[in-house]
């Protein structure tokens, strides 16, 4: 398979073995494309790239041109290609940008909520082009969460300030007690699966068909190629057959071959009978098999149908007529791969118990901010005198309630105990007019405090929303009170 040219918008990919004929040629081409378009073509912005070329001749070739020589890696439609994705050089590019559009806002003067806004909508979303075609090595994903960590833990690069909760939770999903940023490194994963659900459905496209001039294809599936395979092919075919890496072979399990006829469905090989290919199921008989290729519609042909163990399913499979139907992906969500779906699968977790206040913070009244307050109190994650003590910020003495009260301002005493701060909770409850709440801990305080009014739920809501109120104006006053000082 031969590809000369690719062509997307503006920006033209001209491919050529190396030979003066072919510059001639090139040139030619071009002039003639002007004249016949009435378009200008950019010599000056144009380059010629060698690959295992002398720069003698490349240099000669390119004034030629009138272009410049240009290097491997170079940009094609905002990627680099040629370059060695494994290398935390290649992705320098990448991290800039991402440094660059943060510079532009000042932390320090966001919410919490703003900043999570922030980072969930445009800085995920910077590198998200890059991880939709390269795996980012793991020196990258990291690097990448520093710069979202300081971000989110007050303000630029320069201004480091302490992360009061692992980058972790923070990622986890909400309905796992988390914050519900993407976790990149499953998000690269996902999105590179992709292009394994693609070379399944998509084998027209001329990607498909140049993977399989340089690959070959064997029973319907594309070649690993060994060592001598792209590093980009050769992380995508790891993530098709499940090398060691986050869920293993989670792509394999989640494909099934839906059978029609049979007759394109490879009897062994494809995974058409409980989404496992009888080959990984009965591997001596794979053995002794002499046509590995055959087709199930050959295979019915031959009389399969009437064995009984696990080839007599056939029966009940084939003969629904019509073609084969083709590939599924098995999931909850959906039938065919999609990137969300892949995530969710990649992040979710074996039943997680979360105490009933984690699931209380998220209120859809209620402003982000107050809410990832409220979540920092019930990890007792907050900057409370005591808190600041343990991490050697404050000195030990330093610890007193801003109230003048004489007690450890700790997140126990300023939100609950407290003669001055806890006292407004027997105030709000007699206004309302719901029975008092006795619970010592801010995670009992809050389940119990939301059930004090009666079980409707409405009635609930109202609780939920009057109890995150509470919390929110007494650590600003308690800010306030401090600060102003
Ligand atoms: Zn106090």
């Amino acid at each position: 398979m031969t590809v000369s040219h690719l062509q997307f918008a503006d920006d033209t990919l001209l491919m050529g073995t190396k030979s003066w004929a072919n510059v001639r040629a090139l040139r030619a081409v071009l002039v003639l494309f002007e004249s016949m378009s009435g378009l200008r073509v950019n010599f000056h912005k144009s380059m010629l790239v060698g690959v295992n070329i002398p720069d003698s001749w490349l240099g000669e070739a390119a004034s030629a041109l009138c272009c410049k020589v240009g290097k491997i890696p170079f940009l094609y439609l905002g990627l680099p290609i040629g370059g060695d994705s494994r290398r935390l050089g290649f992705w320098e590019p990448v991290l800039a940008r991402l440094k660059n559009r943060l510079s532009g806002w000042r932390s320090r003067f966001l919410s919490f909520g703003g900043r999570l806004v922030l980072l969930k909508s445009v800085l995920i979303s910077l590198p998200v082009y890059a991880l939709s075609f390269f795996k980012a090595p793991s020196g990258t994903i990291s690097s990448i969460e520093s710069i979202l960590i300081n971000f989110f833990w007050g303000g630029s690069e320069d201004f480091r300030k302490i992360s009061w909760i692992n980058w972790k939770s923070i990622c986890l999903r909400k309905e796992y007690g988390g914050l519900g940023v993407r976790q990149l490194r499953e998000f690269n994963l996902a999105l590179l699966g992709k292009w394994c659900w693609r070379m399944l459905v998509d084998r027209e496209g001329l990607w498909f068909r140049v993977l399989a001039g340089r690959y070959g294809v064997e029973r319907g599936r594309l070649c690993e190629g060994g060592a001598r395979g792209s590093t980009w092919w050769r992380e995508l075919a790891r993530i098709r057959g499940g090398g060691g890496e986050v869920g293993g072979g989670w792509f394999r399990e989640h494909v099934s071959r839906k059978v029609g006829d049979g007759s394109d469905t490879f009897f062994w090989t494809d995974p058409w009978v409980d989404g496992t290919s009888l080959r990984e199921r009965f591997g001596r008989l794979f053995d002794l098999a002499e046509n590995k290729s055959a087709s199930v519609a050959e295979m019915f042909m031959q009389g399969w149908e009437a064995g009984g163990g696990g080839v007599g399913v056939a029966a009940s499979v084939v003969g629904l007529g019509g073609g084969d139907v083709g590939w599924q992906w098995q999931s909850d969500l959906d039938d065919v791969y999609t990137v969300r779906g892949a995530y969710q699968f990649l992040t979710s977790q074996d039943a997680v118990t979360l105490d009933t206040a984690s699931g209380l913070i998220w209120h859809r009244q209620v402003p982000l901010k107050v809410s990832i307050c409220a979540w920092r109190l019930l990890r007792d994650r907050l900057p409370t005198k005591a808190n600041l003590v343990i991490r050697g910020i404050l000195s030990a003495e330093d610890h007193q309630c801003v109230s003048g009260c004489g007690e450890v301002e700790s997140a126990q005493h300023l939100f609950l105990s407290c003669s001055t701060f806890g006292a407004l909770w027997s105030l709000v409850s007699s206004w309302i007019g719901s029975s008092l709440v006795t619970a010592h801990t801010p995670s009992d305080h809050f389940a119990q405090f939301t059930d004090s009014a009666g079980g409707s739920r409405a009635r609930r809501s109202f609780m939920q929303l009057i109890w995150l109120a509470v919390v929110w104006v007494v650590w600003t006053e308690r800010n306030h009170i401090l600060f102003r000082e």
